[in-house]
């Protein structure tokens, strides 16, 4: 049995679960999906990891000028729906 963690929050119980993040790049919302995180029963807030949080962010910055391109050959998207949603 892992040792019973508490929010620093509301002393809620922090269970491991998965969280999403999102960041706007070039004015396209991008969605990372399936983030490996602890959360608070509680207040539902996500403690992610520093390793985790870099490895993110990584991906990120990789995907930017992918989506970038990608948005452009697609201009539909471009105007209606600019966000892309990515799953680990
Ligand atoms: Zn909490």
């Amino acid at each position: 049995m892992p040792k019973t963690r508490k929010c620093p929050e509301c002393k809620g119980i922090v269970k491991e679960g998965q969280t999403q993040l999102s960041y706007e790049l070039e004015g396209i919302n991008i969605i990372v999906k399936n983030i490996p995180a602890n959360i608070c029963e509680k207040c539902r807030q996500a403690f992610i990891t520093g390793h985790v949080a870099e490895e993110v962010n990584r991906l990120v910055n990789r995907l930017s000028e992918d989506i970038n391109s990608f948005a452009k050959t697609q201009p539909q998207i471009g105007k209606r729906q600019r966000e892309v949603a990515i799953a680990i």
